[in-house]
């Protein structure tokens, strides 16, 4: 059968649906990890609702349900098969109800047979890379009522996908897929293939579109950004990119992520100098985020991340000298595999020494089938000990950078209300420091003016000083 015919059969049982009861059958999908798999669902939200499916809230009520599963650690795994087994009753009130699960966990061998066989109500399974065979699974599933098993055979980019935005002025764009740099607690190249890049021509024409709809904010996709092009093989690198993004005209800000500091090149920073400094509307937003994951020089080596810590603060020492307000971020990975008390206090301090305005800490946790996992580990108790000395290292780092905003005009782009205060609006700074300030709800999806006054750990809090014109 080709394409058209199921996606054909799939159509006709949603109008069917319309006819029967009034409205569109409901699609939800429920996200777990990172911003690649956000960007995944919202090309699995656009193609159901090419096929006849309206966006639903939640899982109840929906028609069809999928679940886009994460895999770098073990707890977002454990997370998402609790909730696939809460799905349960929901299929027994609904049994037409599908649902699908994707994503890196199932790209797993042995997870994808945990959900086959002890998640029976479960109609779907594919992996990362085969977003545009959703209408083939449906169909089969609505025509047949049979289960579909599909892991990744193939890692083809695929190029114009209808995309359901969850925002009407933020947006994904996916420069590069898969990852081969093989670092030793990563399942990331297993369940997502090899690098890929897309080709520039489709990435700028994705990006002109989203700037021409008025999207304000547009962050870069990638497991490893910095190695955009490698696999194109014309020398067009990602600051090549950069700078051709920053040609089209609009009003609106580019962020990028993840970096390698491997990768990571001066002309990189060049680019981005040369589109965020000394400009009121940056182009580029001064802020970068490299991971780190260990400060100890023997770590990194056993975490194949092929960078010392000199190399990384030589990095630093670059990039601050050429935007010497340059908000930098970073992860860290505690309790890795074989770190004594010596390795861990030299990642405390490279904290010392960088003075990262914000960072994301993970507890090591074992991944199946990656060279790490055979190695010897750190018991549970000194890791949770580690963990919490150096979140409160960097707590204090943090309100120390963020006190430092207080009094300065901030331009922030507002995103929404406030989830703690509803008389509050909430948004984010060039830095990527989260602001609150008291405004009106049309100041939503436009960048503002806010006097800031207060400073905390994780957020800064100010006044309206001017709407942007
Ligand atoms: S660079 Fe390393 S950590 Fe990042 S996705 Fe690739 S293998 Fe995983």
């Amino acid at each position: 059968m080709t394409e058209n015919e199921f996606s054909s059969i799939v159509k006709e049982y949603t109008d069917r649906y319309f006819l029967i009861n009034g409205k569109r059958p409901g699609v939800f999908v429920r996200t777990f990890g990172c911003q690649q798999n956000e960007a995944d669902s919202e090309i699995l939200t656009g193609i159901a609702v090419e096929l006849g499916y309206e966006k639903a809230d939640s899982e109840n009520g929906a028609e069809l349900v999928i679940f886009n599963t994460c895999a770098v650690r073990e707890h977002a795994e454990l997370k998402a098969l609790s909730i696939t087994g809460q799905l349960k009753h929901l299929k027994n009130a609904n049994p037409d109800m599908i649902i699908a699960v994707c994503g890196c966990m199932v790209a797993q061998e042995h997870r994808l047979n945990t959900i086959r066989q002890s998640y029976p109500y479960v109609d779907i399974i594919f992996g990362t890379a085969s977003h545009s065979r959703l209408p083939e699974y449906l169909s089969g599933v609505i025509r047949d009522r049979e289960r579909i098993f599909s892991p990744d055979d193939s890692y083809e980019i695929e190029e114009g996908l209808p995309v359901k935005r969850e925002s009407d002025f933020k947006a994904w764009v996916s420069i590069m897929y898969g990852c081969d740099n093989f670092c030793t607690y990563c399942v990331v190249p297993y369940v997502r293939g090899r690098e890929r890049s897309r080709r520039r021509e489709d990435i700028l024409s994705e990006v002109r579109t989203l700037v021409s709809e008025g999207v304000k904010e547009i962050t870069l996709l990638g497991q490893n950004v910095n190695s955009y092009g490698k696999t194109l093989y014309d020398n067009y690198d990602f600051a090549d990119l950069l700078t051709d993004i920053c040609k089209i005209e609009g009003d609106y800000i580019i962020r990028f992520m993840t970096s390698h500091p491997k990768d990571a090149t001066k002309k990189l920073v060049d680019v981005m100098a040369a589109n965020s400094t000394n400009q009121s509307r940056p182009r580029i937003a001064r802020s970068f985020h490299l991971p780190l994951q260990s400060g100890s020089d023997d770590i990194l080596k056993k975490m194949n991340r092929h960078y010392s810590t000199e190399n990384y603060l030589s990095f630093v020492s670059y990039l601050r000298d050429k935007i010497p307000d340059i908000a930098i971020s970073t992860d860290i990975i505690v309790g890795f595999p074989t770190e004594t008390e010596e390795d861990f206090e030299k990642t405390l301090e490279m904290l010392n020494k960088v003075r990262y305005d914000a960072f994301f800490s993970f507890i090591y946790s074992i991944r199946q089938g990656t060279p790490a996992a055979k190695m010897e580990q750190v018991p549970d108790k000194v890791k949770s000990e580690r963990f919490s000395r150096m979140l409160d290292l960097q707590n204090s780092i943090s309100l120390e950078k963020n006190a430092l905003y207080v009094g300065n005009t901030e331009r922030v782009l507002v995103e929404g209300i406030s989830k703690t205060d509803s008389d509050m609006l909430t948004g984010r700074n060039e830095k990527n420091r989260l602001v609150h300030f008291k405004g009106k709800e049309c100041l939503i999806g436009s960048f503002a003016y806010v006097k800031i006054t207060r400073a905390d750990t994780y957020c800064l809090t100010g006044e309206l000083a001017k709407e942007e014109t």
